[in-house]
């Protein structure tokens, strides 16, 4: 052998080094053994399959679920230079017979197939080709304990009967403790070798904010969206009606916006889906149906409008941010309506304990006081011993003060109706507030109305979520959700406990000023993710320059549209701004830049180049 892995990933992909683990799983697939994958998505698991796809005699087959993902990764290694392809349902039979032609004579490195693809052709590879491994990509479907099941996954355990010498490679994103033993003992996978890398996904903020209105939620999302001007997002919806309001409303303001839910025709789905992997439109509003597919890199904010039903799905969801590994931003929003919405769901479910049980650990989540980031890694198995400052309480840590009274009036409140009271209405009571429902039930006369008249709705709100989280209130839900005290909440009513509330932040104030300022700016930027300077700083964010990179942004378009392939298979946003950066003058110095390898250098470099040096020239050559 000749090429070390090294010498590929600079040639083939223009990176200088490996991630964490991505040598030694190439390592473990060139001695010719098994191995499992562990790799959050974006953490660079295509590289430890292709590399060594290039280094071994014959062709490597790599199973995807889905004809999407197959085409992106096929055109991302196109881009590069290396010879790939895919057999599956949507080509004509033409082509698929010159595509296996071509793996007869080993002119291909890699081939794609999805897994049904490959049983029905599993006779002819066997007689026709020379398999020099077999990687399977989300390999959580083959176990019915992962959440995307998929039975013809579960048959490819034949692989190892038909190919005993071949190595396989198991590769996903999600899998539990009871998955990942399953994805081991259905492929049969030998020798044991695990490769877990961190679930961390450090470039993602995180970010919960409780108790907004809907039109809280507007203003900040479109604070966040000025912040972003031409880049791409994701804002999750729990409905489709949900998913059309706000994209309507993001419409009205000139935001170029898609809505994607099951209700829409699969044409209508895919059209949006390819508008937003092109570039073509900036912000999907979706219901979860989104994403599964969707390898775009460079998404800078996932907004969840709703509270998700899981982490799994949550990290799952935002997990599509930043996948190249730049700072992106997300924003889940909570509030008691949602919770109340999904305990319902999660009751009518077939597996009510589990989903409910799911939906308790993202409700922790969501009120947690502390490093969220140490709740989802531990969450996922990874304990983590540091806060990570990349994260709302990481940001504002909670102050508290003596909540005592506060929390006795409302108790106070619930105990003088007859526990017949939900949340709305407990701080009506407590506001004093004078509707119809109020004085027909003779609310108005209990000692309690209007004791809380000095704390806003908002505020009301978030103390009784604070009480719920502590235990003091617990709400029936087969009693048309009244609030009930607890006998935790009796000690507190009748002064033998003290309680400590959090102080609220009231930073959607912020959000509005933001707004009003209504465009990027580095202050805000970094008053959005702390880590976002170090991350910028790392690409030299002094010396880049905007304009230039605005440009240098249309000729990816324009080169995109010409070889029509998404734009970041021609060059991701790093890149892009290691470019505006370093604005190299030479097709040499081009082919040094970070993600650049010798295909792209001679591919794109000529043009990339020449519009530098015109930059320079016209600006007075500054740099
Ligand atoms: P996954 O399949 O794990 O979701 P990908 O394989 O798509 O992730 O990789 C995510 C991004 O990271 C891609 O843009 C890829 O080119 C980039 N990447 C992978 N390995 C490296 C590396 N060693 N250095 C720099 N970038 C890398
Ligand atoms: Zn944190």
């Amino acid at each position: 052998m000749t090429q070390t892995p090294e010498h590929i990933l600079k040639v083939c992909y223009g990176y200088d080094s490996f991630r964490p683990m991505q040598r030694e799983i190439i390592q473990s697939m060139l001695d010719c053994q098994d191995s499992l994958v562990l790799m959050p998505t974006g953490g660079g698991k295509s590289i430890c399959f292709q590399i060594p796809a290039l280094m071994l005699p014959g062709t490597a087959v790599v199973v995807s679920p889905l004809i999407s993902l197959m085409k992106d990764q096929v055109e991302a290694l196109r881009s590069n230079g290396i010879s790939a392809e895919a057999l599956n349902s949507n080509n004509d039979d033409c082509v698929n017979a010159a595509i296996k032609r071509r793996c007869e004579t080993g002119e291909i490195k890699l081939l794609y197939t999805s897994p049904e693809r490959l049983l029905a052709d599993l006779e002819w590879l066997y007689d026709n080709v020379e398999v020099s491994f077999f990687a399977i990509d989300e390999a959580h479907c083959i176990s019915q304990w992962g959440h995307d099941f998929r039975p013809e996954y579960t048959r490819l355990s034949v692989l190892r009967r038909r190919f005993p010498e071949c190595p396989v490679m198991a590769l996903t994103a999600t899998a539990d403790k009871l998955t990942k033993t399953d994805i081991v003992d259905r492929l049969e996978l030998r020798g044991g070798n695990m490769f877990i890398s961190s679930f961390d996904r450090p470039n993602l903020s995180l970010d919960v904010r409780r108790g907004y209105t809907a039109s809280d939620k507007m203003r900040l999302i479109r604070s966040i969206i000025s912040r972003h001007p031409g880049d791409s997002g994701i804002i999750y919806c729990m409905s489709r009606k949900t998913t059309e309001s706000v994209a309507y409303k993001l419409q009205s303001a000139g935001v170029t916006a898609g809505v994607y839910h099951a209700g829409l025709s699969a044409d209508q789905r895919n059209r949006v889906q390819e508008d937003f992997i092109n570039d073509r439109i900036d912000v999907v509003v979706a219901t979860i149906a989104f994403g599964m597919g969707i390898d775009k890199s460079n998404v800078r904010y996932v907004i969840h409008y709703n509270l998700p039903r899981s982490i799994e799905s949550f990290y799952q969801e935002i997990g599509r941010g930043g996948r190249d590994s730049l700072p992106a931003e997300t924003v889940l929003f909570y509030n008691l309506q949602d919770l109340i919405t999904l305990r319902s769901f999660a009751d009518d479910s077939g597996q009510q304990e589990i989903n409910l049980e799911k939906l308790r650990r993202m409700q922790e989540y969501a009120e947690a006081q502390v490093c969220r980031r140490r709740i989802l890694l531990n969450y996922f198995g990874e304990t983590s011993d540091r806060d990570c400052c990349n994260c709302d309480v990481c940001r504002t840590p909670p102050v508290r003060f003596d909540g005592t009274v506060l929390v006795q009036k409302a108790l106070s409140a619930i105990r003088r109706t007859d526990e017949k009271i939900g949340f709305r209405l407990t701080v009506e009571i407590l506001r004093g507030a004078c509707t119809t429902e109020i004085i027909e039930r003779g609310y108005d006369r209990i000692k309690t109305y209007g004791a809380g008249r000095d704390v806003s709705y908002r505020d009301w709100n978030d103390y009784l979520l604070q009480m719920l989280q502590m235990g003091f209130i617990e709400i029936a839900y087969d009693e048309d959700r009244h609030l009930k005290v607890t006998s935790l909440g009796e000690e507190v009513l009748f002064g033998r406990r003290r309680v400590e509330l959090a102080v609220i932040s009231h930073d959607y104030t912020r959000d509005r000023s933001q707004l009003r300022q209504g465009k990027k700016s580095t202050a805000n930027r970094s008053a959005g993710t702390v880590s976002a300077g170090i991350l910028f700083a790392d690409l030299n964010a002094d010396t880049e320059d905007h304009i230039l990179f605005e440009r240098l942004r249309t000729l990816r378009r324009e080169i995109a549209d010409e070889s029509r392939v998404p734009a970041f298979v021609v060059m991701s946003d790093k890149t892009l701004h290691a470019l505006a950066a370093s604005k190299p003058r030479s097709v040499e110095a081009f082919g040094d830049s970070y993600g650049i390898g010798e295909h792209k250098r001679d591919a794109y470099g000529p043009r990339f180049v020449s519009l530098i040096n015109d930059y320079l020239d016209e600006t007075g050559n500054k740099s």
